[in-house]
């Protein structure tokens, strides 16, 4: 068995363990990034490829750095089919939105990491958490070529993603750390890149399509007007869709991809579901899809991984430098996750457990007879609002969906009154539960105005 050591050990060489690893090295601590893949093959991660808010990304790896990714930088809308109402919705994005190419984006956050000073050990599965008597983690166990290695060190982050097997070998019982996580809060994905011999007529837009469940959707993404990332995913509450098979069935239907070549496919769980209530614990903290940062109604994760990770990275440095990694002492990194994104993603998943509890169709034409624009704002900013005329409107075209609609803007009130109540995550540990409790009731509320099965 080998030994390395090291200030802080980060698992998983993604989005959120490279801009941790970065963040740390710049500020001149020992960091190693331990990957299960190799050298060759990181950053090789199912993707639908959709950067949204590409144009304010974390400084540890300048946005120079991994640019020469971004090949698709026209798309400004959304381009929503829904067959069931033989409709066509075009909803505007907001902010910058980029369509990558996403492996060579994971390379280039990888050179970006390694070029800040982090350390990389490729072909390693870590398959155990160090802990100590009082249970600080200590530093991770994994295999590389058949030999057992220990990395012995003062902060684990936890990278790995989704379901990472990290979080089954922690004892978190002396803990806040979010274990309330269960295989129906996510969704299973699958995306193949395909070339197209004719460039598209909507490579200006990201298309979305639902699938035949209401938790699930096919979606089209224009990485060049003649590369396209194809892919579908479904939340695993549902019935399992076949999703290599649904996926072949809507490419044959769609003139456009007559004579395509598939050049890449990959599939992945992702979460769909609000961010861990806490995703720290002495000596350790999971970042990226290892605690939900992920926007359970888009599905896009990107931009939250690189946030969380520099959050930890920097509050990693802080607890160095005080010499101390209590859960006190790295709280405030769930504090910021909470603030930037994760109080708007919690409040977006009320929207997802609607949508497990409506018929498809009639789900379909609500969101035919809502204005587009407020659909974009409800969908990324999490709270909407309607002037006067606008319900007018809404309601004239929305005839025939009127007690849906009634539901849905009890459910808003629902969800926003979530929203503040993000507004005042604790600062400290032990308000958690206390916090918890009132979050809960709010819950208790929404599954009894949707109808919805309790989803934590
Ligand atoms: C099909 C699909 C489509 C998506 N589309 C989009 C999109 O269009 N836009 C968007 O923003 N987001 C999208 N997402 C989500 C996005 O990909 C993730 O949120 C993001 O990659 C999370 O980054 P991460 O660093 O947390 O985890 P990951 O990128 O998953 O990285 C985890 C790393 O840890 C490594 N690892 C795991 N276990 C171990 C272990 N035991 N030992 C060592 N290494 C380990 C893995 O090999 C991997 O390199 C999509 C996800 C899926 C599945």
């Amino acid at each position: 068995m080998s030994t390395h050591e090291y200030d802080v050990v980060v698992v998983g060489a993604g989005t959120s363990g490279c801009y941790a690893a970065a963040t740390i090295a710049r500020a001149g601590y020992d960091v190693a990034i331990v990957e299960r893949k190799s050298a060759e093959e990181a950053g090789h991660i199912a993707c639908g490829d959709a950067l949204k808010g590409a144009d304010a990304f974390p400084e540890a790896i300048p946005k120079s750095k991994i640019e020469p990714a971004f090949t698709n930088t026209e798309v400004d809308h959304g381009r929503f089919e829904i067959p069931q109402e033989d409709t066509v919705l075009d909803i505007p994005v907001p902010g910058e939105l980029a369509v990558i190419d996403r492996w060579e984006y994971g390379r280039l956050i990888i050179e970006g990491a390694d070029e800040a000073g982090a350390e990389f050990h490729y072909d390693t599965v870590v398959q155990d958490v160090l802990q100590d008597d009082d249970g600080r983690a200590t530093g991770i166990v994994g295999k590389h070529e058949g030999e057992t290695v220990q990395f012995d060190a003062d902060i684990v982050i936890d990278g790995a993603g989704s379901l990472s097997l990290l979080q089954d070998k922690v004892d978190f019982s002396g803990s806040t750390f979010d274990t309330n996580v269960s295989y129906s809060h996510f969704s299973s994905a699958y995306r193949e890149v395909v070339e197209v011999p004719e460039p598209v007529e909507w490579s200006d837009a990201l298309v979305f399509k639902p699938a035949e469940i209401a938790a699930g959707y096919v979606w089209y993404f224009p990485r060049t007007e003649t590369i396209i990332n194809a892919g579908l995913g479904f939340q695993m509450t549902e019935e399992p869709m076949k999703l290599v098979d649904d996926l072949k069935k809507d490419l044959r239907n769609r003139e456009e991809f007559e004579g395509a070549e598939v050049i890449d496919k990959l599939g992945a769980a992702l979460p769909t579901r609000r961010p861990y209530d806490s995703a720290t614990a002495p000596g350790y903290m999971a970042v990226g899809d290892a605690a939900a940062h992920v926007n359970p109604t888009t599905g896009g994760g990107i931009a939250g991984a690189a946030y969380a990770g520099s959050y930890a990275g920097e509050q990693a440095v802080i607890a160095l430098e005080e010499g101390d990694v209590s859960e006190e002492m790295l709280w405030r990194y769930n504090q910021r996750v909470m603030d930037h994104f994760g109080g708007r993603y919690a409040s977006l998943d009320v929207y997802n457990i609607l949508s497990t509890a409506v018929d498809v169709d009639d789900l379909m034409g609500l969101i035919a007879s809502l204005p587009g624009e407020k659909l974009a704002e409800a969908l990324y900013s999490g709270t909407t609002s309607f002037s006067p005329l606008l319900l007018l409107q809404t309601a004239a075209s929305s005839y025939g969906h009127w007690s849906q609609i009634l539901n849905f803007f009890k459910v808003k009130r629902l969800a926003d009154e979530l929203l503040t109540h993000y507004e005042r995550y604790p600062s400290r540990p032990s308000a958690l539960a206390g916090w918890q409790d009132e979050r809960d009731r709010i819950m208790d509320e929404i599954y009894e105005v949707t109808g919805a099965d309790p989803k934590y």
